[in-house]
């Protein structure tokens, strides 16, 4: 049997329902083996045992009385974005670097019915904003296959944390990229929910029309029964869809015979690495041998506008959603100051990190008055048109498939200097938040022992088909069974 750390959420459960291990037993395995990564990963900003042990020894009631669900007593790790009561949420931020939420959010409630145990919060680019974890204003998380790279962002101290063993599975958010961009870089599964699919109340609102929670995951498998657990309609998100939620693990099958599966060459992109195009070739005969029917002779040509949409629209909603941190409802206060003004200027100098400054800086230029027109309303009008250039794609495909993203890691510090080459690690993954639409990321291979993800694209609400996808391919292939060497270490070093 594996170490108890190392095991599927599926596996776990089969356990604990077979009363061969206990929550807490799994718990204090989980804890134990966090921290000796951490201190090569620093995935954790914050780890609360006393809670995990708690949770556990609730969970372990739970299944003596015969009430056991696939989460529970199951450690997971929480992305520093998601508000949970009595624990600290600080968005890997100085101005909220106290804040201790007097709530839940929807998915940690959620969670917390399913009898699920929280080991701790996930380090993060601050306020979501990066693809490297480098803009935590803490310290940056390392990529477990290489500690001198990056594990990608802003999850990425979430996907370390499932690839190093860490967390049985974590939550992420992803606005642009940072669930999938992380979980191709760290090489495990990350799902981005469909607008709407899964609840925002209590997600920190970075842009809140981009904005969705998902799953990183071990497997397939784990991420429908993650899914199944924080899907649905939440009165308290308006933006929340009505939609019943299916058993998504009832899509898993290795069956793909005549699916029909769109190859956009838009996002085989000028710049890409190589291997990971020749790798990408790889894994899409791999699906051909499946018996998907594959179109390579498909064109997105939007898909190039979907950067500069993003880069509009994301920083625009974000002016608007971090003008409440001001320093007077919560979160750090700049006490010098001579009057309410100055006190809220230097709150912001202080407080926020340089790459939230501009994000509110561009956001505030494309909002005001005289650019509205030219820049906000523009991206948002061809945002509607990247939205229908998808909708009739969909007409002829069950899904579509991508990179996830144009390169494998790259170095700590390669691109910090230059946030347009850092905005394009992310080309093949915002446009599929621009139109709202569910996508996954599952390991497809390496290069130089580094990974990389294959993202496979869903129609909206259409999380079944991508499931059932990514399911086939991880049954055909072993690249999810790859570990990074670290995280077998057994003995404190
Ligand atoms: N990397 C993108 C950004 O910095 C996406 C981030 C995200 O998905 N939260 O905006």
């Amino acid at each position: 049997m594996s170490e108890l750390h190392q095991l599927t959420i599926s596996h776990a459960h089969q356990l604990l329902k077979e009363k061969k291990i206990s929550a807490v037993e799994l718990t204090e395995a989980c804890l134990a083996h966090l921290a000796k990564m951490e201190r090569k990963v620093q995935a954790c900003v914050t780890t609360c045992e006393d809670v995990a042990l708690e949770q556990a020894r609730e969970a372990d009631k739970a299944i003596s009385s015969g009430k056991i669900q696939p989460l529970t007593g199951i450690p997971a790790l929480i992305k520093d974005v998601i508000c949970t009561r009595g624990i600290k949420t600080t968005c890997s931020s100085k101005i909220l670097a106290n804040f201790v939420p007097p709530y839940d959010a929807t998915v940690i409630e959620k969670l917390k019915r399913a009898k699920t145990v929280i080991l701790g919060k996930a380090n993060m680019d601050e306020f979501a904003m990066g693809s490297s974890t480098e803009n935590s204003a803490f310290f940056p998380t390392k990529n477990p296959w290489d500690l001198n790279r990056v594990p990608g962002g802003s999850s990425g101290g979430s996907a370390t944390a499932v690839a190093t063993d860490e967390a049985i599975y974590a939550l992420g958010s992803d606005t642009g990229g940072s669930i999938r961009q992380p979980a191709g870089f760290c090489s495990v599964v990350g799902l981005k929910p469909t607008y709407g699919r899964v609840s925002r109340y209590g997600l920190v609102a970075f842009a809140s029309s981009l904005d969705q929670i998902g799953p990183l995951t071990k497997n397939v498998t784990d991420c429908a029964l993650v899914l199944n657990a924080i899907a649905g309609h939440d009165p308290q998100d308006s933006t929340s869809a009505p939609n019943p939620v299916p058993d998504y693990t009832r899509s898993l099958n290795t069956d793909i015979k005549g699916m029909r599966i769109g190859i956009p060459k838009d996002y085989f992109v000028e710049g890409m690495q190589p291997e990971v195009r020749d790798g990408m070739e790889v894994a899409i005969k791999k699906l051909q041998g499946l018996g998907a029917e594959v179109d390579r002779e498909v064109s997105l040509p939007l898909t190039r506008y979907a950067l500069a949409v993003y880069y509009i629209i994301a920083p625009s909603e974000a002016s608007a959603n971090l003008a409440r941190y001001d320093g007077v409802k919560y979160g750090f206060s700049s006490q010098d100051a001579g009057n309410m003004w100055e006190a809220m200027e230097k709150t912001k100098q202080f407080g926020f990190g340089a790459e939230v400054k501009r994000r509110i800086m561009l956001g505030t230029y494309a909002l005001s008055a005289g650019y509205y027109d030219a820049y906000y309303l523009k991206a948002q009008k061809v945002r509607t048109l990247i939205i229908k250039e998808f909708k009739d794609a969909f007409e002829k495909y069950d899904a579509l498939v991508t990179p996830t993203s144009p390169t494998v890691p790259f170095k700590l510090g390669e691109k910090v200097d230059d946030p347009v080459q850092m905005y394009l690690s992310d080309v093949c993954t915002l446009p599929i938040n621009i139109a709202g639409l569910p996508a996954i990321s599952v390991p497809a291979g390496f290069v130089n022992d580094l990974p990389f993800g294959m993202q496979i694209i869903g129609k909206p609400f259409d999380e079944e088909t991508i499931l059932h996808i990514a399911f086939a391919y991880e049954q055909a292939t072993d690249w999810h069974k790859n570990k990074p060497p670290i995280s077998k270490i057994s003995q404190p070093s």
